[in-house]
Formats: structure tokens, C-alpha cells, sequence
């Protein structure tokens, strides 16, 4: 596959309002925009630094991943996923990991927030860092 940069950095916390004013008023760095993704359960809140953006993730309820991730930290959010941009499709970039043998967590690309096609990967077989592959919709 061909990772021409990293899309955004996950981070899962309780509270997308409790959690804005450190990113806004300490880092300087501007929310753009805050959405609902409901097959996820969660709502998001994105930041650009640069040409990366960070994606501030808060459980919509208890059965949300993430409110179990939050839950299992000690009730404490923190990094959660990296997501890299691929050039040559998601589609393609999940054959190849497959063929690879690596543990899949999404078989095929679905949806994510800002329109993106995404997948996630397992991080048992991804040096334990939650890996989520995207790309711009055609
Ligand atoms: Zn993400």
C-alpha cells in the first residue's frame, strides 16, 4: 500500500466539551468541526494541526467502543487510534494486509466521519497501535 501521511490522530475522551478548552485555549488549535457518527456511536470533534488533525472521540452511550476503551483506562480517555491516508484505496490496501495474514477488525471499507472511507485494523497483529486506513471518497 502507499501511506502518503498520517490523516489523523484518535483520542477518546469523556466529554468533547470538558476536554475542547485544552486543545483550543492552551494548544491554540481551532475545532472545525463536530459530528455524530452513529454506526460508531460516537460524536467527534475535529482539530487541525497542520496538515494532521486530531479526532476527539466521546462514547454516545455505554455500548460505544469507546466508552469501553475510556472504561478500561480508568475511566480516563487518552490515545486511541493513529489513521493513515492511502493513495492506492482502502480496498486494495485491506487485500494486501489480508494476504499478509494480519487480523482485520472491517473486512471492507465502510463510512467514517467526514466522509471518509475507512477501515480498522486489529492491533494484535499492528504493534498494538489501532490502526484505521483511510481515503478521500471519489
Ligand atoms: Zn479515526
Amino acid at each position: 500500500m502507499k501511506i502518503s501521511r498520517i490523516e489523523h490522530i484518535g483520542i477518546a475522551v469523556k466529554s468533547i466539551e470538558e476536554s475542547l478548552p485544552y486543545f483550543e485555549n492552551v494548544l491554540g488549535l481551532k475545532c472545525y468541526n463536530i459530528e455524530t457518527v452513529e454506526d460508531q456511536k460516537v460524536r467527534t470533534a475535529f482539530l487541525k494541526v497542520g496538515e494532521v488533525k486530531l479526532e476527539l472521540l466521546e462514547p454516545t452511550c455505554p455500548e460505544s467502543t469507546i466508552a469501553k476503551f475510556i472504561e478500561n483506562n480508568g475511566g480516563k480517555g487518552g490515545m486511541h487510534h493513529m489513521a493513515f491516508n492511502v493513495e492506492d484505496g482502502v480496498a486494495n490496501a485491506l487485500a494486501e494486509v489480508e494476504a499478509a495474514g494480519l487480523r482485520l477488525i472491517d473486512k471492507a471499507p465502510r463510512k467514517g466521519a467526514e466522509c471518509l472511507n475507512i477501515a480498522f485494523l486489529h492491533p494484535k497483529s499492528t504493534a498494538a497501535v489501532l490502526t484505521e486506513l483511510c481515503e478521500q471518497p471519489k
